[in-house]
């Protein structure tokens, strides 16, 4: 079986493109971790890739969680004293904290003060916060905004609904040759923010879209979840299929200028931590790997002790660590999609090795095979030394990615060889 060239195969001139535009038709959109919002998320994704949409019921026990009642909004807004309007939810669905309660009343700005969130320090900025478990209402706006308020009192209304409802999650698996999986996971709850996490939802849109059309050896699951609750929902539904993820990967924040970040899963050592190092090791662009930790985003609950699943995590800048992070500012102006595209880049070249590290065993092994009377001498695009290696490591115990780490030449170079390698019959695939 020949081998697929997952980055040529999948790598669609302008899909940076494609994954920037989606998000733009995304963004307005008021998404929360359950309601309607993220249904309609949702729906759009399924105009590109036919992902099944799972609706669990409120109240259900997963693990240790219960899935919450679902919210809903149609408005919401601050007027004065005069009935203006100084905040008003139709500008920008940030102005609400997300999971409000509904509220009808009349406030002095004292009391209502309790209810404000701003950023001091970034006055233009409206942050964006959530109060899902406890129950609260509450507005989030400019510091600037904040400062020009006079003593009211104010009209505040927020027309939203949370009652039982359903928690919403899309899903598809993408069959390949064999029913092992690589989990590509990514969070979908956040409203109208870019780069976390539209970025990844569209990135792994427009990756599942392009993996449809081509053949693979590994079956991919693609999961479109709220954070942390959907994760852990998934999870309890899935718990007895668990074993097929041979490797897997979190996708968020993936359109900013920073440079590529891959965090170890909690092994460590997993073949997707070693193909992320490997890949971003040669790739020729400055990119960092950051040791697991149970901080982050969903990677907490695949990397959890009773899971401890082979999943990392890839974005460019950590979140946290830009200070757009969770603001008004993280805007489809913050991310780029040449940025977006370079990210699709680095994830194809990193399945581009899970798919064609394969074991082999050398056929010729008592001292070297003559090369040149098969003609692999200076055969075109082969490097001899690599052909040497892969001969010297095709005992039968050796990937081609580890021999590619071995030899420290890159993993495309190896393959080459082998490729070229095993069309002269010189090594063969140990299967099974
Ligand atoms: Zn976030």
């Amino acid at each position: 079986m020949g081998m697929t060239d997952m980055t040529d195969a999948i790598a669609e001139k302008g899909v940076g493109q494609q994954i920037y535009q989606m998000m733009a038709e995304l963004y307005p959109i008021c998404r929360s971790i359950t309601g309607n919002g993220l249904r309609q998320t949702m729906q759009i994704i399924q105009r590109h890739v036919p992902i099944e949409i799972h609706e669990v019921p409120t109240g259900t026990r997963v693990f240790d969680w219960t899935v919450p009642k679902e919210w809903n909004i149609r408005d919401a807004y601050i007027k004065d004293a005069d009935g203006k309007k100084i905040i008003d939810f139709q500008e920008s669905n940030l102005h609400v904290l997300n999971y409000s309660i509904p509220i009808r009343t009349h406030v002095s700005l004292g009391d209502l003060k309790k209810h404000l969130f701003t950023l001091a320090d970034r006055p233009e900025w409206i942050p964006y916060r959530t109060s899902y478990y406890r129950e609260d209402w509450g507005f989030c706006l400019r510091h600037t905004q904040f400062l020009a308020m006079e003593e009211g009192p104010y009209e505040v209304v927020i027309d939203s609904t949370l009652e039982d409802g359903f928690l919403t999650y899309g899903e598809i698996c993408l069959e390949g040759e064999n029913e092992e999986e690589i989990l590509i996971s990514t969070h979908a709850c956040h409203p109208s923010l870019a780069n976390d996490n539209l970025s990844g939802v569209c990135l792994a849109t427009m990756l599942a879209k392009q993996l449809a059309t081509v053949r693979h050896r590994f079956s991919y699951r693609f999961l479109f979840l709220p954070g942390t609750i959907g994760a852990i929902t998934w999870l309890y539904m899935n718990e007895r299929t668990l074993g097929k993820i041979k490797n897997g990967l979190v996708l968020t924040g993936v359109g900013d200028s920073g440079n590529i970040t891959y965090k170890k899963s909690r092994r460590g050592d997993a073949e997707i931590d070693r193909a992320a190092r490997h890949v971003l090791g040669h790739s020729g662009r400055p990119g960092q790997i950051l040791e697991f930790s149970p901080y982050g985003y969903d990677e907490r609950q695949y990397c959890s002790p009773g899971f401890n699943l082979p999943v990392g995590r890839l974005s460019r800048t950590p979140f946290g660590e830009y200070p757009e992070y969770h603001t008004s500012a993280d805007n489809l102006e913050f991310v780029r999609s040449d940025y977006l595209e370079d990210s699709y880049l680095a994830i194809s070249g990193i399945l581009d090795v899970l798919e064609n590290s394969r074991t082999y065993l050398n056929q010729n092994p008592k001292c070297e095979p003559q090369l040149g009377k098969r003609g692999l001498y200076s055969s075109i695009g082969v490097n001899e030394l690599a052909m040497l290696w892969v001969l010297n490591l095709c005992d039968g115990g050796h990937s081609l990615l580890d021999i590619a780490e071995r030899s420290g030449m890159n993993f495309k170079v190896i393959a080459q060889a082998a490729e070229a390698l095993i069309k002269s019959r010189l090594i063969i695939e140990l299967t099974g």
